[in-house]
């Protein structure tokens, strides 16, 4: 795999010129604006010139953005301002030069330098563990997946989710994080799957349901930058959309799909050198001769593997696993409803959001909900959430939920989110938490205390968990940060985004907050 850096836009025929059939190439370019124009004559220059139209549609003024194309290549547009401080993060991109301390002035939250990657095992196959593995395998790296159930059994056992970005009017974290992940989440589902079979590509509105909501969309639709991307709708331009009554207008949002999460978990997985032990728990994870062995028990035996990576994918679960056991991270139960339509009703034929989502039918079933309820760890469905999804849906939609046929008894899922205290995903390299309590103890006092001493690492240990209510949309571009992380490649994320992923952000604020932390082994 190569990579090439421009300061310039390339014209597409160059490139293609330049990358002949390397389709794993991850393509680096500099910049500030959108070309003018783009000229192709060849047929390879035309189709970098049609990824990158497609590209522009989500490139949002982002400081980093990355897109998939080809096979398993990637390109990544960064903006010059920060084009500096994001090489001195990739380590292979420059050496390091006496500036690095001006940037990284918290250690905890810096990168490790790569160690050769000998075998990798993810524990837990739902959306994170499987684009985690992707992400790998398509760099030509063999995977072990270890899933305690089955794959997209957990918290990616929806019937359908929504893939759209409800961001904030404002440049928050969270709106460059929604942003950048929508577009590659979105191009990902494209390259993986047809249309229809395990994705509607249906687009998403944003209905404006309270005075808030319609305050953020009206503010959005004023931000020139966006405009490609979503566009404000009146009511009756919504239902003309929806094809169905709805009680406000919104933001429509063209290239929004619903996904079937298992069909995207199991294309991911299904790369040659991935391989996936279902119904096979971790139980313990601990370092024996310079390797990590994990403890894992299926129905026949209990064995060992050995892995110089791990990445700990395990959603709600993942820490209850050394090196992150104890680390506080929250759950919040959330149950769908699934129903059919009435024959003869008609079509609803993009997906609504609002307090609560409504699909389109996948398989002859519409998806709607989801209750929300903090601190609960049941994954049964349960009666009063079925109750809870219609009341709100007749509430919302009265037309729309007298067309469909009463269920029964509960029908669709329910299943345990994982939440970080800042609501950001927990994404990246993993300290030495005892250590790190120790080395940095100096911030307990005082949090803004100058630690100088380097991060004491975990090495090779990684985790992409706490997607919380958004995983469809953010799992995928952070597991391409966690395989350029440990491959030493560029990574698509700003410096900001990555340290505001960091997983070392959490033990760090216990510390800084005077919390107590268990640490357990
Ligand atoms: C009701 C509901 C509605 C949602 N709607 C949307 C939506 O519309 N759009 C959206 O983007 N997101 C949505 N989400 C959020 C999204 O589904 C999650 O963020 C995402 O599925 C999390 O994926 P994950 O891989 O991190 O976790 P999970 O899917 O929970 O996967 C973790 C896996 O790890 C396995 N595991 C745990 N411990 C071990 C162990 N020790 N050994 C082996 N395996 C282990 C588990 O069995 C599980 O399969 C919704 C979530 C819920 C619950």
């Amino acid at each position: 795999m190569s990579i090439y850096i421009f300061h310039e836009w390339p014209q597409p025929d160059e490139l293609a010129q330049q990358l002949g059939n390397d389709k794993q190439a991850e393509i680096v370019v500099v910049t500030e604006k959108w070309p003018e124009s783009l000229t192709a004559r060849s047929s390879a220059g035309q189709n970098i010139a049609q990824l990158w139209l497609e590209a522009k549609v989500f490139w949002q003024q982002q400081p980093v953005f990355s897109y998939p194309f080809g096979d398993a290549g990637k390109f990544t547009l960064i903006q010059p301002q920060v084009y500096e401080q994001w090489c001195q993060f990739n380590p292979n991109m420059v050496s390091t030069t006496p500036e690095y301390s001006k940037f990284i002035y918290k250690p905890w939250l810096t990168l490790p330098t790569p160690i050769p990657v000998k075998s990798v095992v993810i524990i837990g196959a739902g959306i994170a563990g499987a684009s985690t593995a992707f992400a790998l395998a398509k760099r030509g790296i063999a995977v072990t997946v270890i899933e305690q159930h089955s794959i997209a059994s957990a918290a990616s056992g929806n019937h359908l989710g929504l893939l759209y970005a409800k961001i904030s009017a404002h440049a928050t974290i969270q709106t460059e994080l929604l942003l950048a992940s929508y577009g590659y989440s979105r191009a990902l589902l494209k390259n993986c799957l047809p249309a229809g079979k395990g994705w509607l590509d249906c687009g998403v509105i944003h209905l404006d349901y309270n005075a808030t909501e319609k305050q953020r969309n009206t503010l959005l639709a004023q931000q020139n930058p966006h405009s490609t991307l979503f566009q404000t709708v009146t009511k009756a331009e919504a239902e003309q959309i929806a094809g169905i009554d709805v009680p406000n207008g919104g933001l429509w949002w063209p290239y929004g799909a619903a996904i079937n999460p298992f069909s995207l978990t199991e294309a991911l997985l299904r790369h040659p050198l991935i391989s996936v032990l279902t119904a096979t728990k971790a139980n313990t994870i601990s370092r024996q001769n310079d390797l990590w062995q994990i403890d894992c028990q299926n129905q026949q035996k209990s064995f060992y593997l050995d892995a110089s990576h791990i990445v700990i994918c395990a959603g709600a679960e993942s820490n209850s696993l050394y090196p992150v056991a104890g680390w506080p991270l929250h759950k919040i139960r959330g149950q769908t409803t699934t129903a059919s339509l009435r024959s003869g009703a008609t079509q609803i034929k993009c997906a609504l959001s609002g307090n609560s989502y409504i699909t389109p039918p996948w398989q002859h079933k519409l998806c709607f909900g989801a209750t929300f309820h903090p601190n609960q760890t049941n994954d049964d469905l349960s009666v009063a959430d079925e109750h809870f999804n219609w009341e709100q849906l007749r509430q919302w939609l009265p037309h729309l939920a007298a067309n469909l046929n009463p269920n029964t008894s509960p029908q669709g899922h329910a299943a345990i989110r994982c939440d970080a205290f800042d609501h950001l995903p927990v994404v990246g390299p993993v300290g030495d938490t005892a250590a790190m309590l120790v080395q940095y103890a100096q911030l307990r006092l005082d949090k803004n205390y100058p630690v100088t001493q380097p991060c004491p690492w975990q090495p090779g240990i990684f985790v992409n968990t706490a997607h919380g209510s958004r995983g469809l949309v953010t799992a995928p571009l952070c597991a391409e940060a966690i395989a350029a992380t440990m491959l030493g490649l560029p990574s698509p994320l700003s410096v900001r985004l990555q340290q505001a992923l960091h997983p070392n952000r959490l033990p760090i604020r216990s510390l800084t907050h005077h919390q107590s932390f268990r640490l357990s082994t």
